[in-house]
């Protein structure tokens, strides 16, 4: 998420205050880095040596009021990783002691909302199970569900195919990365730390940088620099 703090809230290292955002955007901006979506990772032969692909996992609503109009003024792009139900509490889901409410009552971007954006051409689609299942609980069946139902029904609702996914919670197995490629996915992102470089890399376990909400600029600049180089695979 993109939004202020809340007060007493559990989950607000997942809420990158607007100015911060900006500031990050502005400097990889400034440090001339090339934004690229997802899919480009697994289509494009070349990358500048500065190039990022920003993600958004899960679909809250304020991607479209707080994120867009930076990607806007910087000439920048974005994934969006959209979970198709997004009308239950399912991203705090991983933990039984996690079963508040504090993130389902966070509001989702709805369809209309996704259309704008998916029209802006800043933003490409792509997918993050049925209902933000832990994969590592569901059969061979069931898994594959979620991991392909969103891929029809996106097509069905926004006339795009997502090409690329995202473990929910990071959770996944190799049985989930042969399922991920049987649905045709041609990159998938996890969430072990790192930085990747197009001559080792493995396009349906990408690792990523988290970037949390409570990152200084310095410590922004850190990671994006490298700083989790060092626990990369
Ligand atoms: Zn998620």
């Amino acid at each position: 998420m993109v939004s202020e703090h809340k007060r007493g809230a559990r989950f607000n290292k997942l809420r990158v205050k607007p100015g911060e955002f900006k500031k990050q955007i502005h400097w990889l901006n400034k440090q001339g880095f090339q934004f690229v979506f997802a899919s480009e990772l697994a289509t494009k032969k070349k990358f500048a040596n500065r190039t990022v692909c920003l993600t958004f996992d899960d679909g809250y609503a304020d991607n479209l009021a707080a994120v867009d109009p930076v990607l806007e003024s910087y000439g920048a792009k974005a994934t969006l990783y959209l979970v198709e139900d997004r009308s239950g509490g399912w991203s705090s889901k991983k933990k039984a002691h996690h079963a508040d409410n504090e993130l389902q009552r966070e509001p989702k971007l709805s369809d209309d909302q996704v259309r704008t954006m998916l029209a802006s051409g800043r933003w490409e689609l792509g997918a993050h199970t049925t209902s933000h299942a832990n994969l590592s609980s569901l059969d061979d069946e069931q898994a594959f569900r979620e991991i392909a139902g969103a891929k029809k029904t996106f097509e069905n609702s926004f006339g795009i195919e997502p090409m690329t996914f995202t473990y929910p919670f990071g959770i996944y197995s190799s049985r989930d990365i042969d399922l991920v490629s049987k649905a045709g996915y041609l990159a998938a992102m996890t969430t072990e730390p790192g930085i990747q470089s197009p001559d080792k890399w493995n396009l349906l376990q990408l690792s990523r940088v988290k970037i949390s909400g409570k990152d200084s600029l310095f410590s922004f600049k850190h990671r994006i620099r490298g700083g989790k180089r060092g626990f990369a695979k």
